[in-house]
C-alpha cells in the first residue's frame, strides 16, 4: 500500500514536471484539427445560400447575424451578444441602364453604386460624355458637363502585380467620380467596373458624395467597351438610367460579438474579425463571408483543443464595412464608453485564397516580435509577417493605440469577383479556407502565450 502511494505520488510529481507541449506540437494539433474540419466551409455555404446580398439593414443581414449568433452559442462561447447601434442605411431595389443609338436601345449590365440617388420613376435620359479621369471632368467644366451623364471609362492598370494596387489604380473614378461630376452639373454617372477581368459582371461599391447626390451605377467591363465603341462610331448616343433606391436617415443594426474568456487576463481582448455584410448584388463569399467563418473557426479551434487562452479571444462579425463603416465606428465607441482593453485586433478581409502572410500596423518593436513567429507558420503556407495595413473594420481602433493585423492571401483572383455577383461559394476552396483559420488560430495562440 505504501509502495503504491509512493508510486502515485511519484507519478503526480512527474506529471507536473512534464514539459508543456512545444509550440510546434500545438500548431501541428491546430492544423490536424482544422484540415479535417468542414465547419467553417459549411457556415460559408449557409451564408452564401441563405443570406446573399446582406447589406446593412437588409433582411439577409439579419439572417446572417442570427445564424452566426446561434453558431457561437452552440459552440459554447462564454459571451455572445449583439452590439446594437444606429446608422443611416441605403437600399437598392433595381438598376436598369441602356444606351440609345440610331433608334436602337442596347441594355447594359449595371448595378447602382451606394448610396446612389434614385432616378425619376420613368428613368433619366441624357447625352453621355466619356472621360478618363476626374481631372478631365474638372477641365471640361460646367459648360460641357451640365445636364449630361458622365461615363468614367479609364481601365485599371493590369501591369501592376498586386491586384489591390490594380484596384487602387482606378478606384478614384468610382469613389470620387460621382461627386466631381455632380459639382459640374452632371445628372448621372456611369463607371467602368473596377475589376481585373473583361466580363459581364458589374462591380458595385461605395461612392463618396459631398453635398449633391446624383444617380450613379457601375457597368461591366464588357458593357463599358460596348458603350465606348458605340460612342466612337455614332454621334448622339444617349444613355437611359433607371435606379430605384431608398435612403434611410436612421436604422438600428448591430455587430455580433462572441468571446471565449481568458484564464489569466479576461479583461484583455484579442480580436479576430471579419465583416458580415456584403453588397446587395453579391453572395459575398470571399468578401467577406470567408473572413467571418474563419474568425468564428478560431474560437472553435481554441474550444475544441482546449488551448487555454490567457486573454479573452473575441470574434467580431462587423456590420456595414461596405457602405458607411458604421459598425467599425460603433465598436470603437463601445470600447471607449466601456473602457474595453483591446489587446490586439486581427482582421481577415482580403479573400480566402491560398495563405500569403500577415501584415501588421503597429510599432516596430511589436512588428519585430510577431514576425519572429514566421518560422513556426512557414510550414503552413505563411510567406511573410511584415509591417503593413490591417483592415477597414478594425482600423478605427488604431486611435486607441491597439496593434492591428491583417491576414493576407494570394490576391490574383480577388478583384475578378470583388463586389459582384461572381463572388460565389464555389470560388472558395475548402483547404485554402482551412489553412486561413489554422494560421489565424496559430498566430493568436502565440501572441496570447508570449504577450506583446
Ligand atoms: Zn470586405
Amino acid at each position: 500500500m505504501r509502495k503504491l502511494l509512493y508510486l502515485l505520488l511519484l507519478l503526480s510529481i512527474s506529471n507536473l514536471s512534464f514539459p508543456q507541449n512545444s509550440d510546434e506540437e500545438v500548431i501541428r494539433d491546430i492544423f490536424d484539427n482544422v484540415l479535417l474540419s468542414d465547419v467553417a466551409y459549411n457556415n460559408l455555404d449557409y451564408l452564401c445560400e441563405y443570406a446573399p446580398g446582406r447589406l446593412l439593414g437588409s433582411e439577409e443581414s439579419v439572417i446572417a447575424v442570427n445564424f452566426m449568433k446561434e453558431y457561437f452559442e452552440n459552440l459554447g462561447a462564454d459571451n455572445v451578444f449583439l452590439q446594437e447601434f444606429s446608422t443611416p442605411a441605403w437600399k437598392c431595389n433595381s438598376t436598369e441602364v441602356s444606351f440609345l443609338v440610331a433608334e436602337k436601345e442596347v441594355k447594359l449590365r449595371a448595378d447602382a453604386l451606394g448610396p446612389s440617388l434614385s432616378t425619376p420613376e420613368n428613368g433619366l435620359l441624357a447625352d453621355v460624355i466619356e472621360v478618363q479621369s476626374l481631372d478631365e471632368v474638372k477641365t471640361l467644366g460646367v459648360e460641357n458637363i451640365k445636364g449630361k451623364i458622365v461615363f468614367y471609362n479609364r481601365p485599371v492598370n493590369l501591369k501592376l502585380v498586386n491586384t489591390f494596387s490594380v484596384y487602387s489604380s482606378a478606384i478614384d473614378q468610382r469613389y470620387y467620380g460621382p461627386r466631381v461630376a455632380a459639382e459640374m452639373g452632371a445628372v448621372g454617372v456611369l463607371v467602368r467596373s473596377v475589376g481585373t477581368r473583361i466580363d459581364t459582371f458589374p462591380h458595385t461599391g461605395s461612392t463618396g458624395f459631398k453635398d449633391i447626390k446624383i444617380p450613379c451605377a457601375a457597368i461591366s467591363t464588357v458593357d463599358a467597351n460596348l458603350l465606348s465603341t458605340a460612342m466612337e462610331k455614332e454621334n448622339g448616343v444617349k444613355v437611359k438610367m433607371k435606379i430605384d433606391a431608398e435612403y434611410f436617415e436612421q436604422i438600428n443594426t448591430y455587430n455580433l460579438i462572441a468571446d471565449i474568456k481568458g484564464s489569466e487576463f479576461p479583461d484583455e481582448y484579442i480580436i479576430v474579425a471579419g465583416h458580415i455584410d456584403s453588397w446587395f448584388n453579391s453572395p459575398g463569399a470571399h468578401d467577406d463571408g470567408v473572413g467571418c467563418v474563419q474568425a468564428a473557426d478560431v474560437l472553435r479551434i481554441f474550444k475544441e483543443l482546449g488551448l487555454n487562452n490567457r486573454r479573452s479571444i473575441r470574434a467580431i462579425m462587423y456590420m456595414d464595412e461596405e457602405l458607411f463603416q458604421s459598425g467599425a465606428n460603433a465598436y470603437l465607441k463601445y470600447s471607449e464608453d466601456n473602457s474595453i482593453n483591446n489587446y490586439l485586433a486581427l482582421e481577415a478581409d482580403a479573400g480566402g485564397f491560398t495563405p500569403e502572410g500577415f501584415s501588421i500596423d503597429a510599432s516596430d518593436s511589436i512588428v519585430n516580435l510577431i514576425s519572429k513567429y514566421y518560422e513556426l507558420l512557414e510550414p503552413y503556407g505563411i510567406n511573410y509577417i511584415k509591417k503593413g495595413g490591417s483592415g477597414v473594420d478594425i482600423g478605427p481602433l488604431k486611435q486607441l493605440g491597439v496593434p492591428l493585423m491583417g491576414y493576407r492571401t494570394d490576391p490574383q483572383r480577388y478583384m475578378d469577383l470583388h463586389h459582384s455577383a461572381y463572388d460565389t461559394f464555389d470560388k472558395v476552396h475548402i483547404r485554402e479556407l482551412q489553412l486561413g483559420s489554422g494560421n489565424m488560430a496559430a498566430i493568436i495562440y502565440l501572441i496570447d502565450k508570449y504577450g506583446l
